[in-house]
């Protein structure tokens, strides 16, 4: 990701969180089909079409007219104050009225529902992690969108597979802890192909590894295992 623009104005700050939101999954909240925006299309087409922008129209219906299908979203409410909601001046939004005669202006900075959905999507790495031995079948009790973490500490070094089994469709990645900090070390997404992710790489004892299993879809929830060998 590569920012054009002066990151020390609060601008261009919250413009740098948002790409950032974008990257990690998040879609435009002013698109949000349960907003209840009704846009004034010229108005918008020809403000967005002018300085500083300059968009087509094509680009200008992508960002903005175009509301999300309601299977991209989560369902969640309207939130005006999302790192995701462009501002808008007054006059581009015929409803709700108020945003007639005033700018929708949303707060500087994440608000409390941003940090709870990226806390949903990306959870905090618990402390007490179960551990991922040889040879153990673990079954994976997690749902869709969710993610289910293991440790590993190699008793040998050598070359281990990890692989998930059953109906579903994961990702998964593999750490290395360094120097206190979880570094990518291999990772294997199988969406799209065969379901089940798989993961064969060189462990070396004495050091610890963290495997992050997300779940894309399974046909029934808990309907899997985890093995490493
Ligand atoms: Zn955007």
């Amino acid at each position: 990701m590569n920012f054009g623009w002066d990151l020390t104005t609060d601008y261009g700050y919250d413009t740098a969180l948002h790409e950032i939101g974008h990257a990690i999954g998040f879609s435009h909240e002013h698109q949000n089909p349960n907003s209840g925006i009704q846009w004034d299309e010229p108005a918008v087409i020809g403000y967005f079409s002018g300085h500083p922008n300059y968009w087509p129209e094509e680009q200008i219906r992508y960002n903005i007219l175009r509301k999300l299908n309601a299977n991209e979203t989560d369902g969640s409410g309207w939130d005006k104050n999302s790192i995701m909601h462009y501002q808008f001046p007054k006059g581009l939004i015929v409803k709700p009225e108020e945003y007639r005669d005033s700018p929708l202006i949303p707060e500087s900075g994440l608000s409390p529902e941003d940090i709870v959905e990226a806390l949903h999507f990306y959870p905090g790495l618990d402390k007490n992690l179960p551990e991922l031995r040889p040879w153990e079948s673990h079954r994976i009790r997690i749902g869709a969108g969710e993610q289910i973490d293991f440790e590993i500490k190699p008793k040998y070094s050598r070359e281990y597979t990890i692989e998930t089994f059953g109906e579903m469709d994961t990702v998964m990645v593999l750490f290395e802890e360094i120097n206190g900090e979880n570094v990518y070390y291999d990772g294997d997404d199988d969406s799209g192909t065969s379901l089940n992710a798989k993961i064969t790489a060189r462990l070396m004892r004495g050091r610890g590894y963290i495997l992050r299993i997300r779940l894309y879809y399974s046909k029934q929830k808990g309907q899997g295992a985890l093995m490493m060998w």
